[in-house]
């Protein structure tokens, strides 16, 4: 039995398959939510299978929850630097990330587009996730700005997202993290990646912090909008 760190971006595990000339560790990009009950998980790893398809050799990994004990199948391509990259898994149907209602009200947009990059990372489409979740990004703070400054609504629509952010948002962690992430989000659709050692794994979880800030935030404005009853 093995345990996967939620905190780092790969594990490694020992693949050893004499018929296909493996024998040797190597890196893997887990699979951080369950398919079943949706909950951050450090899968268990129940065994593993490798098989050959026109000279490219693959890894499939049995996984159980931890939490809901279900059972769900893992598909990585091996490469020759001892990497990997995620093909599939299985099942994907249900991976859907739930949001504060406040949230759902401030920012459909925003949650819309934040799951459909959410699905296309989980499907390997780590290519083009990272350009959701810039667009998802985009979409929350703009909508939040609007939110604190309603008078300013056709510009701050208008604007490029570094200004918003620098005019509009006060919360010094939300600029900052939003800043942040308009540099990597920057890099998912840029030629020249200026933040190597970043990936869009620190993008998603920059904007779940944003998301923490200014849910806070709405129950902050909501309690501040309560006027006295004369
Ligand atoms: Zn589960």
């Amino acid at each position: 039995m093995h345990s996967l760190d939620l905190d780092r971006k790969y594990f490694t595990y020992f693949i050893d398959a004499p018929d296909l000339s493996l024998y040797s560790e190597y890196e893997f990009e887990p699979i951080s939510v369950c398919p079943y009950c949706e909950i951050a998980i450090s899968p268990i790893i129940d065994g593993y299978f490798c098989n050959k398809i026109n000279d490219r050799r693959f890894v499939t990994f049995l996984c159980s929850c931890p939490v809901c004990y279900k059972t769900f199948i893992v598909k990585y391509e091996l490469s020759l630097n001892n990497r990997s990259t995620l093909i599939n898994y299985a099942p994907t149907s249900s991976i859907e990330k739930t949001f504060d209602p406040k949230l759902e009200v401030l920012s459909p947009d925003f949650i819309r587009i934040y799951n459909q990059s959410l699905r296309a990372k989980e499907l390997g489409m780590s290519d083009i996730c990272g350009l959701g979740f810039r667009k998802a990004l985009e979409f929350l703070i703009k909508d939040y700005a609007i939110l604190l400054n309603k008078e300013d609504k056709d510009r701050i629509e208008r604007l490029n997202l570094g200004p918003c952010i620098r005019e509009y948002i006060d919360n010094p962690k939300i600029c900052t993290l939003a800043e942040k992430s308009v540099w990597l989000g920057n890099d998912q659709a840029h030629y020249v990646e200026k933040h190597s050692d970043r990936d869009v794994n620190d993008l998603i979880k920059f904007i779940d912090r944003i998301v923490f800030h200014i849910s806070g935030e709405l129950v902050d404005y909501d309690a501040s909008s309560i006027q006295p009853i004369k």
